[in-house]
């Protein structure tokens, strides 16, 4: 899609139509205007040149008539004085006549008589027999004039009228093309969008948690792929941050259900659920799962010595080897106060005594901040181990003897990893 179609399919449907709207009215109202003053100027042409063959046409008449009065008089002397008089009347009616149609012609904007106007100071001599038939012809060519003249006008006004219908017509087209683009337009570019929005609204209502990512990933692609309106754009935009918002909020609640807030390890919530998970699967498929209770040795005296803020600390610092030491599929846990539970899954008692002595040794090893005030100069951690289904055949059994060998670590004097199973050993020999 060109840059400029996409700049026209960013525009507001809404701004196309008050825009397109406006513009076709302005040039109705303009076209309107127009066609009524040139209508009315062209009308008042036509009468004027109309009036003016007409009053041509009845001047010749009178010319004629004129004529044959005179025909009359030289034919009846007796009756000389009066006729004379009559004519002389009726010169004076011509000359009027003829005055006005001169200033009628003028009007109208046709041509002067020129000869006519030359001899107009010689009238009436110029109504003389010999002088009549110049007069005559000269006011025939103007009769044709003005009927050509008027004819004229007459076409003009018909074009006219023509012509501001074909305007008319035009601009009820364009209105329409422009109103079918914007129909098409609104359809392809929010109704289709639109619809496709709702759509994927009813998938996230329906499965919220699940739907929010693909939801988003949707939009995303909907987005780059087809040019949709500006409005369309922008409550995409806006559904799309929202989904993605939400879902990185969920992951967040998600980390926080199952992580303990002072040490990060998961709590014991997430422990117990893997723990009843692994002892199932491991039932099904004949494995073994291993778990070690850890406790920190006197712990109790390195808080009242030194504070629950460097208690919190020496915690945390526990909390990072233990996790550091464990693999992908284990489940560093704590299980309260300042006690650990690491769930191994697949894994054996001797694997499990292993990493629980590696642990306790890099333990031992850490320079904790004050542990030389602790009784053995360190801070040091007890284990105990147990492992499914060797030592116990349910999970709460295998809590239950971890924390027996824990307890036995403790006895035998702290800073040690003591297996159930060696404890069963040590009592089957006494
Ligand atoms: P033992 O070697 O027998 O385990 O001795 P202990 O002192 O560690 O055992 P005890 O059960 O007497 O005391 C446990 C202490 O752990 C008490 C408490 O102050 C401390 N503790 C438990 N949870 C927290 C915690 O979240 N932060 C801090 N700073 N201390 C804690
Ligand atoms: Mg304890
Ligand atoms: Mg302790």
């Amino acid at each position: 899609m060109s840059r400029a179609s996409r700049a026209i399919n960013n525009i507001s449907p809404l701004r196309v139509i008050v825009f397109t709207g406006t513009i076709s009215m302005l040039i109705v109202i303009a076209g309107i205007a127009g066609f009524v003053i040139t209508q009315k100027n062209l009308l008042e042409t036509v009468e004027k040149k109309q009036a003016c063959y007409l009053n041509l046409v009845d001047f010749r008449g009178e010319l004629l008539e004129f004529e044959v009065v005179r025909n009359i008089e030289s034919h009846n002397s007796s009756v000389h004085g009066k006729v004379a008089k009559e004519s002389r009347v009726h010169v004076d009616a011509l000359l009027l006549n003829y005055q006005k149609l001169v200033v009628e012609m003028q009007r109208a904007g046709l041509p002067p008589f020129p000869v006519l106007q030359a001899t107009l100071r010689q009238w009436p001599a110029m109504l003389g027999e010999e002088n009549l038939g110049l007069f005559m012809r000269e006011l025939d060519k103007s009769i044709e004039q003005a009927k050509v003249a008027s004819k004229e006008a007459s076409v003009r006004l018909v074009v006219i009228n023509e012509f501001f219908l074909f305007f008319i017509l035009a601009v009820l087209l364009t209105l329409s093309i422009t109103a079918g683009w914007i129909l098409h337009n609104n359809y392809r570019q929010t109704l289709i969008p639109l619809a496709q929005l709702v759509g994927q609204l009813k998938l996230l209502n329906r499965n919220i948690p699940e739907s929010i990512r693909d939801t988003a990933e949707e939009m995303k692609k909907d987005l780059t792929v087809s040019g949709h309106s500006s409005d369309i754009d922008q409550i995409t935009v806006s559904i799309m941050k929202f989904c993605s918002d939400i879902d990185a909020k969920n992951k967040k609640l998600d980390e926080i259900y199952i992580r303990d807030e002072k040490t990060n390890l998961y709590n014991y919530r997430h422990f117990k659920e893997h723990l009843i998970i692994d002892i199932e699967r491991a039932k099904r498929l004949n494995d073994k799962v291993s778990l070690a209770m850890i406790d920190i040795d006197h712990f109790k005296l390195y808080n009242d010595a030194h504070g629950h803020l460097a208690g919190d600390n020496a915690l945390k610092m526990m909390a990072d080897i233990i996790s550091s030491q464990c693999r992908a599929y284990d489940v560093p846990s704590r299980f309260g106060g300042e006690e650990f539970a690491l769930l191994f899954p697949k894994t054996d008692t001797e694997i499990a005594r292993d990493i629980g002595e590696r642990l306790r040794k890099i333990i031992s090893e850490e320079s904790f901040p004050h542990e030389e005030h602790q009784p053995v100069g360190e801070l040091t951690v007890s284990i105990g181990i147990a492992t499914f289904p060797d030592d116990a055949l349910d999970w709460p059994t295998l809590i239950s003897n971890a924390d027996r060998a824990l307890y036995k670590a403790k006895a035998d004097g702290r800073n040690k990893v003591v297996m159930f199973s060696s404890m069963q050993t040590l009592d089957n020999q006494g």
